[in-house]
């Protein structure tokens, strides 16, 4: 952190220049029903942060239900089996776990704790799956008991998975009964330098192993994720996979489930929008003047469904096979682990305005709430949609020729365009770097809401740092009149002050 508070003092005297035009604006894409309590109720939204305080996430369970069907029809189109299992890493919501088992998925879950909110869920323990490098002893143990799917990092995770067997199975009963169901992590060649899977011989190794230790071992395929959002890559790495599949079974093994991970991408801007917002965009619109080197393709051409409608039809490589025929024919399931495009529409992040300060080159909107619930920033990147300013009733509206006067006198202008800062004393605790055009100018008591913030975005990085209480998370649900009733994010917190309205 010092070395970004470093970098972040020697940007400022880049901030020289006026921009010679504004930036391109990135309203973002929302769900209907989101867009309605948005701009049909602003009251409530107003209510509610005086409630709940701010920021406030706002969870919208039932859309990552939505989700979980949509991708449930695109393999039930291909004539899949296959298995969903919800990324949980993406998103701290309670109610978002709850969704997914309630939508019959499985969950992945990369520590104890993931593993325990998934089980309180009312998740099988049979339908959890365990990824990471790094799990405990604690966690394999759990996971054995749970006999839910363990993806094996390495030969040496294998290796502490074999000795926790020995250890828990004491009793006579136990080693007949206790096996690990277990899926080997692949390391494709685009992956050559990451730390996560196995490569050709480390794999084939732990093949061996498995193949003669089947009375514990239960194998039951291969696993890889990747990163970016290409399916192409997914598709290759599948490629390069198939040929183990055959090594499996000469082994005398039958893999059954091939596991892709996540990483399907989900859409927050219109495409041409944002293709005219990346030409466009210039080192003025930053406040740091700074253009940051890479973003999230936050307006893709392609939302999840239909990436994996194209990776299923890509070539398998394999007697000329797509990829959704070879499953087929190999009798094999397919399983995913969406994270971020399961939590797709399933969050908002409402701020509410401190007050607007005039600065040298322009102005700064104070929220109360931090970056870290919008942290895009701590990544040297950038959210890149627009936060929706909700005026409160009370607030007198003022024209932006007005109060850019009455902000500071900084000319006038038809645009106000101001950067978003956290309440902290960190320099670089700013939600967005990039100076946003407002129509009007926000104040004091006025929300800014983020739309589409449950994917990594809202809570990653949340902390209580100055002592400020986290944030809370309330779930929204539409009840059958047409209305919006709200409850504990955590259907095991008290049902203490949250009530219905309609
Ligand atoms: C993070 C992760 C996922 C989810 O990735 P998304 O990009 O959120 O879909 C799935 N599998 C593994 C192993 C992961 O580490």
């Amino acid at each position: 952190m010092q070395n970004q508070l470093l970098f972040a003092q020697a940007g400022v005297e880049h901030r020289t220049h006026r921009p010679q035009r504004p930036a391109a604006p990135l309203k973002p894409m929302l769900d209907a029903t989101i867009a309605r309590l948005v701009e049909a109720s602003p009251d409530l939204l107003v209510q509610l942060v005086e409630r709940y305080g701010s920021p406030l996430h706002l969870v919208w369970p039932q859309n990552l239900v939505r989700n979980v069907e949509a991708f449930r029809a695109v393999l039930n189109a291909h004539g899949l089996r296959h298995q969903i299992f919800y990324g949980a890493k993406v998103n701290k919501s309670q109610a978002l776990v709850c969704a997914a088992v309630k939508a019959g998925a499985g969950v992945d879950v990369s520590s104890i704790h993931e593993w325990r909110d998934a089980i309180s869920a009312g998740a099988d323990p049979q339908h959890l799956c365990a990824t990471g490098p790094a799990k405990t002893r604690d966690f394999h143990a759990e996971l054995i008991a749970g006999n839910a799917l363990i993806s094996i990092d390495s030969s040496e995770e294998l290796q502490n998975l074999k000795a926790c067997l020995r250890e828990s199975g004491n009793s006579q009963e136990a080693r007949k009964t206790q096996k690990a169901r277990i899926l080997l992590r692949f390391r494709p060649s685009l992956s050559r330098t990451s730390r996560f899977g196995m490569g050709a011989d480390e794999l084939l190794r732990c093949l061996r192993q498995l193949s003669q230790d089947s009375a514990q071992l239960a194998f039951e395929g291969f696993h890889f994720h990747l990163g970016g959002y290409a399916h192409e890559t997914r598709a290759q790495a599948l490629r390069e996979l198939i040929p183990h599949v055959e090594t499996a079974r000469a082994l005398g093994l039958q893999p059954k489930t091939i596991d892709i991970g996540g990483g399907m991408p989900i859409r927050y801007v219109d495409s041409d929008d944002y293709e005219a917002f990346l030409r466009a965009q210039h080192s003025s619109h930053y406040r740091n003047a700074r253009v940051p080197e890479a973003f999230y393709p936050y307006g893709g051409r392609l939302d999840a469904f239909q990436w994996l409608n194209r990776f299923l039809e890509s070539p398998s490589g394999h007697k000329d096979l797509s990829i959704a025929a070879c499953f087929k024919a190999e009798d094999i399931a397919l399983a995913i682990e969406p994270g971020r495009s399961l939590a797709d529409q399933a969050a908002i992040s409402v701020f509410r305005v401190t007050r607007v300060k005039p600065l040298a080159e322009g102005h700064v909107i104070f929220v109360e709430g931090s970056s870290f619930s919008a942290c895009e920033t701590w990544f040297s990147s950038e959210f890149l949609q627009d936060p929706i300013l909700v005026p409160a009733s009370n607030a007198p509206t003022a024209s932006t020729t007005a109060s850019t006067e009455e902000a500071g006198g900084a000319g006038l202008s038809s645009v106000f365009r101001a950067y978003i800062a956290g309440h902290s004393c960190l320099d670089d605790d700013v939600l967005t770097n990039r100076l946003i055009g407002f129509d009007r100018v926000p104040r004091a008591g006025d929300l800014l809401v983020y739309g589409n913030t449950g994917g990594y975005q809202m809570d990653l990085l949340e902390n209580e740092f100055h002592r400020h209480p986290m944030p809370r998370r309330v779930a929204v649900h539409c009840n059958a009149a047409g209305g919006f009733d709200f409850s504990p994010d955590d259907p095991r917190e008290q049902l203490d002050d949250i009530e219905q309205s309609d």
